[in-house]
């Protein structure tokens, strides 16, 4: 019997894949994984333990050294990550994290190290995987590949109203910097950068909601596995 397929889905900050993707693994009833959670805890990690953020090779060994457990990456909304033993979900969205993700994901030892975690998650299929380079670097053969764009003034309109909807405060302006940055980080760097991967269907979602959005991208799975 063929594998069960595994759905890639890359885009920028706010695109909206995060939620987009938790939505169609719900109804595919496949397995959510966040992999910017995974530079997230990465992060939070060296912050907290002091790594130098330019030490490249301290980041790569501390990538090495760190076992992802309990990842509950699941098909409902609660996203956890544990990391050596420890939770780490409540550390993920914080503001120091946000700051320097970029420059840690940039780094071509933690990128290896991350990315093959995230192909063993992927190993018996079923699983709807997001990040950057999902369908050109961490699953090349993946059945189904999307690329979701919107324009920056959406996507951060719709990341406002995420944060706010969460109950915390949000400066527009500071997010815009924020965005400009990370895109160019991820854009820019050369291991794993954001890109479409050829065969990727690209769905600019500016003028779609996010149910018309996942609605396309389930019909087209599933008429492809039918
Ligand atoms: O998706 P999210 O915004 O949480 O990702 C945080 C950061 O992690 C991104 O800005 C990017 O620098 C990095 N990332 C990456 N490759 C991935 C997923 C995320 O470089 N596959």
């Amino acid at each position: 019997m063929s594998r069960v397929p595994n759905v890639a889905i890359d885009g920028p900050a706010g695109s909206g894949k995060s939620t987009v993707a938790r939505l169609v693994a719900q109804k595919l009833d496949y397995l959510y994984v966040d992999t910017g959670a995974m530079y997230r805890a990465i992060t939070h990690l060296a912050l907290k333990t002091g790594v130098n953020l330019d030490d490249q090779d301290a980041l790569g060994l501390l990538a090495g050294a760190t076992k992802f457990s309990n990842v509950r990456f699941c098909s409902s909304s609660d996203v956890a990550l544990w990391c050596n033993g420890a939770d780490v979900t409540p550390y993920l969205r914080k503001w120091d994290v946000t700051r320097e993700v970029a420059r840690v994901a940039a780094v071509s030892g933690v990128r290896h190290c991350l990315v093959r975690s995230q192909r063993v998650f992927a190993r018996s299929g079923g699983v709807v995987m997001e990040g950057r380079d999902i369908g050109t670097v961490v699953l090349p053969d993946a059945e189904f590949k999307f690329f979701l764009t919107a324009d920056l003034d959406t996507r951060i309109e719709r990341r406002a109203l995420e944060i706010s909807g969460n109950g915390r405060t949000v400066d527009p302006e500071e997010l815009r910097r924020q965005f400009i940055y990370r895109d160019e980080m991820d854009l820019k760097r050369t291991v794993g950068p954001l890109k479409a991967a050829p065969d990727a269907v690209v769905i600019e979602g500016t003028a779609l909601t996010v149910d018309e959005i996942v609605d396309r991208i389930v019909t087209l799975c599933r008429g492809m596995v039918a």
